[in-house]
């Protein structure tokens, strides 16, 4: 029996992972569950799975889960903010812990995890675009097990060659092909997107997510972060992983070998698929997703992305070349404009306006240690958010 720690239970990967885990109760029990300040939402969750721990990061909503749960759930220990984040993250009980916070907010405790030698199942890509080679190593020197969620990561974990920390020519590799749905504006005439909602924006054409990845994938931020992301993951040059859009979203990615040959993974885009994968890797268990049915699938298109259009994927690409703390930088610049255009404070094509003008006004800087990277966090939020004040209604 796996105990399993959920950092952001309530969101749409902390959901699936218990979808996934309650299909097999003899293998995983939830030995923490966190949420932000969705009190209803980890109530219902703790009554159901009873873990020894739930964590709100809020202490108002720590409060009142615990007074909730003291009769109905006795067994659950409430805790709140940070420290009971990271509390639960390095459980001696917890033998996997699922990084599902969304944003910077989840690097703390992300790295505790892999500090404390867990397999950490990795949803929460900004921890890793933020602090990619801090975190590689503790992983490396604490003996933790990094398995990758995101579906195009999860999908080049499945097609490379087994695991050994070298360079990718090194394993026979030529590239990494990341493949992207375009999101909902890849037909939109360029001239309407000034124009277009958060709800347009958050309709997904394929993936039913929580509303800032959706928004990274209306801009192509996502698959920027997915690109840093993916230098760390699997040791590769930026000029090593190629984005290239297939609108279907059944190819999750592929891996081009020195010999011509390409290895593709495919599935019907949901998540369990790769949630199922990273539980029980290197086992197979049900995930509860459909089989992927390619006759009425029946075509698959791939074309190259447009960089006029989705400027943020270029910025993400200068930004891993730069290296240090540019793409931390890149990360808070859009954290603060996606929630300025999710809030109706700024236009959704302020969005690249914001994260160009943060980068070209806040210089990196190597990141040697965590306050190097967390103090230019701050400082690009700082930046981000007058730029937000120049820019609203614009
Ligand atoms: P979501 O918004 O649905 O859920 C986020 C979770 O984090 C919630 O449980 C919320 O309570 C918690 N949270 C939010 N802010 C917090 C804070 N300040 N402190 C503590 N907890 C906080 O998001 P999601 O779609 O589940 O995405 C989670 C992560 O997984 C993101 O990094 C995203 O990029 C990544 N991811 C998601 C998908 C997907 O299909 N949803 C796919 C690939 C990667
Ligand atoms: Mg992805």
């Amino acid at each position: 029996m796996k105990g399993v720690t959920i950092l952001g239970a309530t969101g749409s990967i902390g959901v699936s992972t218990l979808e996934v885990m309650a299909r097999h109760p003899e293998r995983y029990r939830a030995v923490a569950l966190t949420a932000h300040r969705d009190v209803e939402g980890l109530y219902r969750q703790c009554l159901q799975f009873r873990p020894a721990y739930a964590v709100m990061a809020e202490e108002a909503a720590a409060a009142q889960l615990a007074s909730r749960l003291k009769v109905a759930c006795p067994e659950t220990r409430v805790l709140a903010g940070t420290a009971g984040l990271e509390e639960v993250a390095t459980l001696p009980e917890a033998d996997c812990v699922m990084a599902a916070i969304v944003g910077a907010a989840g690097l703390l405790p992300t790295l505790a995890a892999a500090r404390a030698g867990k397999r950490v199942l990795l949803a929460n890509k900004e921890a890793l675009v933020m602090a990619g080679r801090l975190f590689m190593d503790e992983v490396r020197d604490h003996g933790a097990e990094l398995l990758p969620i995101d579906s195009e990561h999860n999908a080049i974990f499945q097609c490379l060659p087994p695991r050994d920390g070298c360079a990718l020519a090194a394993r026979g590799v030529r590239r990494i092909l990341l493949t992207s749905s375009g999101g909902p504006f890849l037909r939109r005439r360029v001239e309407e997107l000034a124009t277009v909602t958060p709800e347009e924006a958050c309709a997904h054409p394929n993936w039913a997510m929580g509303r800032k990845i959706s928004v990274d994938s209306a801009t192509m931020m996502n698959k920027g972060l997915e690109v840093i992301e993916a230098c760390w993951l699997f040791a590769a040059a930026p000029d090593e992983v190629a984005v290239v859009i297939h609108p279907q979203s059944v190819v999750h990615s592929m891996v081009e070998y020195v010999d011509g040959s390409v290895l593709a993974q495919l599935a019907s885009p949901d998540m369990r698929v790769p949630i199922a994968h990273a539980l029980a890797w290197p086992e197979r268990i049900e995930s509860g997703a459909e089989t992927l049915d390619l006759f009425a699938v029946a075509r698959l298109d791939f074309e190259p992305p447009d960089l006029e259009r989705f400027p943020c994927l270029a910025y993400a690409y200068e930004a891993a070349r730069r290296g240090g703390t540019a793409a931390a930088i890149l990360n808070a610049a859009n954290e603060v404009a996606v929630a300025a255009f999710l809030a109706g404070e700024i236009a959704f094509t302020a969005i690249p306006r914001v994260i160009a003008a943060t980068l070209d006004a806040l210089p990196a800087r190597t990141a040697a240690a965590l306050s190097d990277i967390l103090d230019d966090d701050r400082a690009a939020r700082e930046h981000a958010r007058d730029l937000v004040r120049r820019y609203k209604g614009s």
